[in-house]
């Protein structure tokens, strides 16, 4: 480990909690960061938050400089690899390409996940509508979908207002952002309960006569019996 504040290490450990619940990261998907003396630490890209405890994921970037790219629309802003403070960096890891989302949000931690419930209303055709609805009480911005990299960056630079904590990606997943972890936390459990979609009931699969039709095959009924909602639900 090449760096140890007290926010840092409880970064980490947000990190792992949070990268190993499924309704909010999946694989390497997701990424946290935190701001500590000009340098935006950040979850280096390929590797996973849930292993935030056992091995070093987070990568260093000069904050000024790619703030600096991103403002001139420098193309080298398209690529965080270029500002990597590499004397901190012994392990040669590379930011994710998400870094321009976490260097805009002034605040001092950004946390990035896709959460399930959020996606859920965020691929929507009325998505604005319903995230609106439902975050109103959330210093809130929805972005509709928008490739990451520079034209992402663009465009949350554009609708981030004064103290916007909360932002929408369209498609895409949740950013939440605070001065302590313990706050970035909080927030991300609220703005997710907010979102939550209580799932239709579907009727029960008669699970008698799939065992007795599964026999002897090469299928068999999967492991969580919730699964038997999409072949049950008539929708
Ligand atoms: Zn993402």
């Amino acid at each position: 480990m090449t760096h140890k504040t007290p926010e840092f290490e409880a970064l980490n450990e947000l990190s792992a909690r949070v990268g190993a619940d499924p309704a909010w990261v999946q694989a390497a998907g997701g990424n946290t960061s935190i701001k500590e003396d000009g340098i935006l630490w950040i979850k280096a890209s390929g590797l996973w938050l849930m292993h935030a405890r056992q091995q070093e994921i987070m990568v260093p970037v000069a904050l000024d400089a790619l703030l600096g790219a991103l403002e001139r629309a420098d193309p080298l802003a398209e690529q965080a690899q270029h500002f990597v403070v590499e004397e901190l960096n012994p392990s040669g890891l590379r930011p994710s390409i998400e870094t321009t989302v976490h260097a805009l949000m002034p605040q001092k931690v950004v946390v990035h996940v896709h959460c399930v419930e959020t996606i859920a209303l965020a691929v929507a055709e009325d998505a604005e509508r319903l995230i609106h609805e439902r975050l109103s009480g959330f210093r809130h911005a929805f972005i509709p979908y928008i490739r990451p990299g520079l034209p992402l960056a663009r465009a949350i630079a554009a609708s981030l207002g004064e103290d916007t904590d909360v932002v929408v990606l369209g498609n895409h997943g949740l950013v939440v952002a605070a001065d302590t972890v313990a706050a970035a936390e909080l927030l991300l459990e609220k703005v997710t309960a907010a979102l939550v979609t209580r799932p239709r009931l579907a009727p029960p699969a008669d699970l008698v006569a799939l065992e007795h039709l599964a026999l002897n095959s090469n299928y068999q009924l999967p492991e969580d019996p919730a699964l038997q909602g999409l072949g049950t639900d008539p929708a």
